[in-house]
């Protein structure tokens, strides 16, 4: 019989898949690594893991504890389905700008959210950071992992997704680009490529316009996942070659070619990986590889990314509208004919 023996032995060894249509024009190969293979369907899978068999071994979690953490939803999914597994209870902390999707699935996996305003400053005592300072005061058992400053989540990465990336690649990686959020994913994984390369893998950060790592105020913008107001200790600054800020419309507009031309249903975060690893991609020849890190799954943006009516209303929606549509019926009916 072949089987695994719980649901959180498949995490990581995820796959790496070619872009073709969407990098059209460009000689360079890039290729994605798709992080909703993982069983939680995100990249924070495996930062849940290794945080919390870090934590049972160093007797911060004991058995029956509470995992207590500000989180945009991946991160929850990843600790709570670890934490179910390991017999933890959890409860989380989520800004209101996170989708109702993402929040009912952590509630569908056990865990209890408590939703926060997101416009407050990180130091209001309703910010989401402070909530669940306050939540780890007063919960007996209470552990918080902090995926921002837990040295586990850069660490995680340096053990699996670069070791990966190198095998799957053979060794052939030229570019590492991957959207900052905590910095986890960036600092971890392009460690270990610059190291296994001696330096010569080129590490490039995507960020939304307006967070501070492309030098931004801390301004707001509708990217989930990525970009901070502050800088966490778990971003390693010495990591990243270069920063490349996206918009949030380049950003979902890509998210929404990824899905019609890729067949990627995938999260805002990794459109705007992509439109990053392009505009480096362009610049390069045929001998680079260029891998581009898409965190999740786009399940959790229906309502959004993929609403037309969502879209327009921010004015992201450049395509739409009645005679858009007859002209692209148009043009489908002339090349059938030509
Ligand atoms: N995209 C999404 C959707 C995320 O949830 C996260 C994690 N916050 C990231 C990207 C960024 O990853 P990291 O925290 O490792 O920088």
């Amino acid at each position: 019989m072949r089987y695994h023996e719980s649901i959180i032995d498949l995490v990581g060894n995820t796959p790496l898949v070619r872009l073709n249509r969407v990098a059209e024009g460009i000689s360079a190969t890039v290729l994605a690594k798709v992080e909703y293979f993982n069983p939680g369907g995100s990249v924070k899978d495996r930062i849940a893991m290794r945080m919390i068999e870090a934590a049972e071994a160093s007797g911060a979690l004991k058995p029956g504890g509470t995992i207590v953490e500000p989180t945009s939803g991946n991160t929850g999914v990843g600790l709570a389905i670890v934490a179910q597994q390991k017999g933890y209870h959890c409860i989380f902390v989520c800004p209101d700008k996170v989708s109702s999707d993402k929040i009912n699935v952590l509630r569908a996996y056990g865990a209890e959210v408590v939703v926060c305003p997101t416009a407050v400053a990180p130091e209001h005592p309703d910010s989401y950071y402070n909530v669940s300072d306050r939540l780890v005061r007063e919960t007996p058992g209470a552990w918080k992992p902090d995926q921002y400053s837990n040295p586990e989540n850069p660490a995680s990465h340096y053990h699996s997704t670069g070791p990966e990336l190198w095998a799957q690649t053979e060794g052939r990686i030229t570019h590492f680009v991957a959207g900052v959020g905590t910095g986890g994913t960036i600092s971890g994984t392009g460690r270990y490529l610059k190291d296994a390369s001696d330096g010569a893998v080129r590490v490039i950060g995507a960020d939304p316009e307006g967070s501070v790592y492309s030098g931004g105020s801390g301004r707001p913008y509708l990217v989930e996942g990525v970009g901070e107001d502050f800088w966490p200790t778990a971003y390693d600054r010495s990591v990243a070659d270069e920063i490349v800020a996206v918009s949030d419309k380049d950003s979902f507009q890509m998210t929404r070619r990824l899905a019609k031309e890729e067949g990627l249903l995938v999260g805002g975060s990794c459109g705007m990986a992509v439109v990053a690893a392009l505009r480096v991609a362009e610049r390069l020849g045929p001998d680079d590889v260029v891998v581009v890190l898409l965190p999740d799954s786009g399940r959790g943006y229906l309502s959004k990314i993929f609403n037309d009516d969502w879209m327009q209303d921010y004015g992201f929606l450049d395509e739409g509208g009645p005679e858009a549509v007859a002209a692209d019926v148009l043009a489908r009916k002339d090349a059938l004919e030509h």
